[in-house]
């Protein structure tokens, strides 16, 4: 409840120079507790602030979780494609299967035997 008067602030700020705290010289406005606090020191708005903040705080940190497992399952599907493909142009390679009867699908089984050989040495 706020009434009429001028009140010191009890919240405490840090000192400018060096340690330490010294007490709030802002007139309080706000009274909690048979306490007086300005708008920055009113316990009600520091707890609102502290939760915003771990709020925000929570929501960075999920994201960034959310972003490290997304590339993660990504570079799995990757490999796990990436041998995929290889082992089916292994088998192409290796069963002579000739999709076309065409100049096409010679030079494209050459290329995979290529590349066959590059993944082997
Ligand atoms: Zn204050």
């Amino acid at each position: 409840m706020t009434t009429k008067g001028k009140h010191d602030c009890s919240g405490q700020v840090p000192k400018s120079m060096g340690f330490g705290r010294r007490g709030c010289w802002k007139n309080a406005t706000i009274e909690r507790d048979g306490k007086w606090y300005c708008r920055q020191h009113d316990p009600e708005e520091v707890k609102r602030r502290r939760e915003e903040y771990n709020r925000a705080w929570d929501e960075k940190y999920r994201a960034e979780k959310d972003a490290r497992e997304a590339k993660v399952a990504r570079a799995r599907l990757v490999r796990q494609r990436s041998r995929q493909a290889i082992e089916a142009l292994r088998r192409i390679v290796m069963n002579r299967i000739v999709i076309g009867d065409d100049e096409w699908s010679l030079l494209a089984s050459i290329d995979a035997e290529r590349i066959l050989d590059d993944l082997e040495n």
